[in-house]
């Protein structure tokens, strides 16, 4: 391996899966574990379409998250799809984390999941996320209802904040604990297994989800067509260089396509400026930014598409 290796012998590294429902908060735990944007969020269910890997090198450990979709009752292709990606991820990784809504009691969803989980040899932490949600008077109560739903002594449990961090340090902590001894898995400084396209794709849809209502959200895709660095010229001769970005929003019909274009553009410029701004964050210098809307009817159950689009079958 080209890069450095740690020095201490009692060093442990692992993938560890974010596994729950949609919603219930995995990536924004992952953002805050790696304490920078890696996975987009957002109030609406099923932000997450990519299995994406965020890596947190510490002096102790190097963990790497494995951040996926969420389990749900999947109602057309692309649903599908994410619920595979979600249940092959258990297979592979070291420890698991199965993310729950804290704030709300043990639902059926829940029960679905932990005997999925039951089913399999690997460990299991349960973390209660949204506890801020969660008056400190309903707190032992709560803990019990989860407690029993699992059933047994073996998963321990952990109350968090991924909005505010409460107790996600000590969760980091334990999660170390789990892994085995190892070397790095990624070189130190990495954080992200995406690719640019798809980070810069990602930005993107964030916005989309962030402006757009009701069936939008789950009917657009977007597609990177182009990055290209321009140069440009400063005065008294210094060159800069500007990242220009062309993209394309797939949409699924016509109604959809004048939404998201807005009346005389005015919500696909607001998308396009929420995106740029997000995109300079990333590459630190200044970006061009051009958003195309295009129909493709029912690019959800389409095989060609999703793949082309990086939605991959098993
Ligand atoms: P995912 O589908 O499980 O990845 O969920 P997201 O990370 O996209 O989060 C879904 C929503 O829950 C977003 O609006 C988040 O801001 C919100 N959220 C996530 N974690 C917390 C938390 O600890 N407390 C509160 N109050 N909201 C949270
Ligand atoms: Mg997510």
């Amino acid at each position: 391996m080209s890069f450095l290796q740690p020095i201490r012998e009692d060093y442990r590294s692992g993938f560890v899966a974010l596994i729950g429902r949609p919603n219930v908060g995995k990536s924004t735990l992952v953002n805050k574990f790696i304490g920078e944007k890696v996975a987009i969020t957002s109030p609406v269910a099923q932000t997450t379409r990519n299995r994406l890997r965020a890596i947190l090198t510490t002096p102790k450990a190097q963990i790497v998250f494995v951040d996926t979709p969420g389990i749900h009752k999947p109602h057309h292709l692309l649903g599908e799809r994410l619920v595979e990606s979600s249940k092959k991820v258990i297979g592979e990784v070291d420890t698991i984390l199965l993310v729950l809504e804290g704030c709300e009691e043990p639902g059926r969803g829940d029960a679905f999941i932990v005997n999925l989980l039951k089913a399999q040899p690997i460990p299991v932490a349960i973390v209660l996320n949204k506890w801020d949600l969660v008056q400190q008077l309903d707190q032992a109560q709560r803990v019990e209802e989860y407690r029993s739903l699992v059933g047994n002594d073996d998963w321990s449990i952990f109350c968090c904040s991924a909005l505010s961090g409460d107790g996600c340090d000590e969760l980091i902590k334990k999660i170390s604990s789990f892994l085995p001894l190892g070397p790095y898995l990624y070189p130190p400084n990495v954080i992200s297994d995406q690719p640019e396209e798809i980070v810069l794709s990602e930005l993107i849809r964030e916005q989309v989800l962030l402006h757009t209502r009701e069936e939008i959200p789950h009917s657009v895709a977007v597609k990177i067509d182009r990055v290209e660095e321009v140069p440009l010229k400063k005065r008294k001769g210094d060159l800069s260089i500007r990242t220009a970005v062309l993209a394309t929003v797939l949409v699924e019909r016509k109604s959809q396509k004048g939404i998201l274009i807005g009346k005389g553009g005015s919500m696909l410029r607001t998308i396009g400026q929420g995106a740029r701004l997000q995109m300079q964050k990333l590459i630190a210098g200044p970006v061009y930014l051009e958003l195309f809307v295009k129909i493709v009817p029912d690019w959800r159950s389409k095989p060609g598409r999703l793949a082309e689009l990086g939605y991959e079958g098993k």
